[in-house]
């Protein structure tokens, strides 16, 4: 597993189709299409041919879930006819997303060659790790700024570990809405947001076409386009 802190429960999971009542009799044809249309929205477009080999390969059940805080994704094993099952949050950004659901088929992969005789990250998995995120390196799925730091990674690949703390770092450039944010009149009135330029603000009423917002430091009062981007922090902060 790829956890963060302790383990939360999940809700509203959506459940990729063709897989979703995937056991030894009932054995739907995995709907390539849907699925397809689906993991493209995840992941980066020249891997989607591989993930999708894979899935079809190791029959996995990939749950694409709501944020966790506790992980980014877990794999648990197939058992008395139920399948390999994958979950990975639903606002990983593709690059976090292909390296996490990589990450949990590495446990699928060792697990069905070593059974439980495996330690979770040992150095079996390691090289599992390793195989499998070459043809990702190689294929250049990565820009090069991250092809750099997964490299490192995958020198010395661990759950927690100095490389795995830089590699989150730099994966974090990548999230969509962290950089470009939301539009102002996408959020709650009451809503906390913050600037790129890290200033922090409260949206208020709506004022002829305008928001008006308050700045938290300052207490001074500020205008806002409708259109401009933010980043939320908080819901109705009181
Ligand atoms: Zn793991």
């Amino acid at each position: 597993m790829l956890f963060l802190k302790n383990q939360e429960r999940q809700k509203n999971a959506i459940v990729l189709p063709g897989v979703i009542k995937f056991n030894k009799k009932t054995c739907p044809p995995v709907i390539m299409d849907d699925y397809q249309i689906i993991l493209q929205k995840y992941l980066p477009e020249n891997s989607l041919d591989l993930i999708f080999e894979w899935i079809k390969q190791y029959k996995i059940h990939l749950r694409i879930t709501r944020t966790r805080r506790s992980k980014l994704g877990d794999y648990r094993q197939a058992h008395n006819g139920s399948p390999h099952r994958i979950s990975i949050n639903n606002n990983l950004n593709k690059y976090a997303f292909l390296i996490t659901l990589v990450h949990e088929i590495a446990h699928l992969v060792v697990f069905e060659k070593y059974g439980n005789r495996a330690r979770p990250h040992g150095k079996e998995w390691k090289l599992v790790f390793r195989n499998l995120m070459n043809p990702f390196i190689i294929e250049k799925v990565f820009p090069d700024d991250l092809s750099a730091i997964i490299y490192q990674y995958l020198q010395n690949a661990a759950a927690s570990s100095n490389t795995n703390i830089l590699l989150a770092r730099a994966l974090k450039k990548y999230d969509e809405n962290e950089v470009s944010g939301v539009h102002i009149e996408e959020l709650n009135e009451n809503t906390v947001f913050k600037l790129s330029n890290g200033k922090v603000f409260k949206k208020l009423e709506k004022r002829r076409k305008r928001f008006k917002c308050v700045n938290i430091e300052s207490g001074k009062y500020y205008l806002f386009d409708p259109l401009a981007r933010v980043i939320p922090l908080e819901d109705e902060l009181a």
